[in-house]
């Protein structure tokens, strides 16, 4: 370890003493055998289990404690347990949510890639483990904490207060980073943003992959010159090899990819050997089931998450909507979590609008993640001046909301994108039978 990289934990001890003690503790994942880190598996979720069934009136009929019996397979227990999905999780919110005394849960939305607006829980403890297990998978990738990062990465709407800029400009001084909006990236300002990039000269940019691709393809067409990083990470969308490639040879440095979602933050990250994502699987389980609802390996399936430590909100065996493939190869890498050898069925198109802008997909579940009146929406992109936002409405939608929503396309389009704003009673699969989000047909 150099002497940057000591001092930064030094003052990671210092400034935040339980967030440290958590990333150490996880840390030691490199001393288990693949034995160990299944029985610490397995007890954590016995002991989540014993405490869902116990404190949350939804649990409570459906988990037997009787039948979590630690003598059999982590597999078995887990095929006894039944499925959350994001509807069942709106449905019966208060049942799921557990209050431990004195502390407040903190409450947190997303507007998911699955296009329904979303609300969660989790108690202040299992967010700072979550938080020391995604400094753990960032260092899986090359970014430790504390070196000097830049993220590319979408900014919260509305935040226009000078006092709520200080604030964030001060947060992200403390973790030695910079942020750029990926959302304000447009043909017209690409110069700009590399720009800030040779002049900030980061030893890390953390990007969605869009932004940073569109980005890489820009510096090879125009053969400019631009600050290499030590590492790209990629995040929020699927990483394509050619978009790797083009990324790599742009900034000229590896580029890693990592997979997370707001319901549980980091799940996993590639290591040196790129050889599949290590699951952060001593925090999660993570199971992959086909259309029969078994678990399957090293063949697609529905991704099923279990956060062994939200004790607030328990999320056991949800899905995600997300699709991914399990890998049955152990990494030579020397850490004993297993692999997700890809992952899929996150695709958001892109919208592109006259004034040259292009806005990620990740847009719109980020900016409509907030309104509550909206139960699942899909945009539609049919020619360059209009856009069609269908929506599917819990309760009626407020023209405040739909003036919120107005501004923020044009604060990023120059106004030069017309939304066509249509409530409708649902909104049908393609004949994939898959669920678009964002759709663009240019
Ligand atoms: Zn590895």
């Amino acid at each position: 370890m150099n002497i940057d990289l000591i001092s930064n934990r030094l003052s990671l001890r210092l400034a935040k003493p339980t967030l440290y003690r958590e990333l150490v503790g996880y840390e030691t994942v490199f001393s288990e055998t693949k034995d160990q880190l299944d029985s610490l598996q397995k007890a954590r979720l016995i002991a989540l289990c014993k405490h869902a069934e116990k404190k949350s009136s939804y649990y409570h009929s459906r988990i037997s404690v009787k039948i979590l019996d630690p003598e059999n397979s982590l597999d078995a227990i887990l095929a006894t347990l039944p499925l959350l999905t994001k509807d069942l999780v709106s449905e019966h919110y208060q049942s799921l949510v557990i209050n431990s005394a004195g502390q407040e849960n903190i409450k947190k939305s997303t507007g998911g890639s699955t296009g329904k607006p979303f609300r969660f829980e989790l108690d202040y403890g299992s967010y700072i483990k979550r938080e020391a297990v995604m400094w753990r998978g960032y260092g899986w990738a090359g970014y430790t904490y504390g070196q000097r990062a830049l993220y590319l990465w979408g900014a919260d709407g509305g935040v226009t207060g000078a006092a709520r800029k200080l604030k964030d400009r001060m947060y992200h001084r403390f973790y030695n980073r910079k942020m750029l909006n990926s959302f304000a990236l447009n043909e017209h300002n690409m110069a700009d943003y590399l720009k800030g990039i040779n002049q900030y000269k980061p030893s890390v940019i953390v990007s969605y992959v869009n932004p940073i691709y569109i980005l890489s393809q820009y510096i090879i067409d125009n053969d400019i010159s631009v600050h290499a990083p030590q590492r790209i990470l990629t995040g929020a969308e699927p990483l394509y090899e050619f978009q790797r490639e083009i990324i790599q040879k742009a900034f000229r440095c590896k580029v890693m990819n990592t997979y997370g979602c707001r319901e549980f933050m980091l799940i996993g990250a590639e290591c040196e050997q790129q050889d599949g994502l290590h699951i952060n699987s001593d925090h999660l389980i993570v199971e992959t089931l086909n259309d029969q609802g078994e678990s399957v390996i090293d063949e697609e399936g529905d991704v099923v998450i279990t956060d062994l430590f939200n004790y607030g909100m328990p999320f056991i065996r949800y899905k995600n909507g997300d699709r991914a493939i399990l890998s049955s190869t152990k990494c030579t890498c020397g850490n004993p979590s297993p692999l997700i050898k890809e992952i899929k069925g996150r695709k958001l198109d892109a919208i592109k609008a006259p004034n040259g802008s292009i806005l990620p997909g990740e847009f719109f579940p980020h900016l409509l993640k907030d309104i509550g009146a909206i139960k699942k929406f899909q945009v539609v992109q049919n020619c360059l001046e209009e856009l069609e936002l269908s929506v599917v409405q819990a309760e009626t939608l407020q023209p405040a909301d739909r003036e919120y929503i107005e501004n923020e396309l044009d604060r990023y389009t120059d106004g030069t994108l017309k939304l066509n704003l249509n409530i409708v009673g649902d909104i049908p699969l393609t004949t994939s039978g898959k669920y678009r989000v964002t759709v663009c047909n240019l």
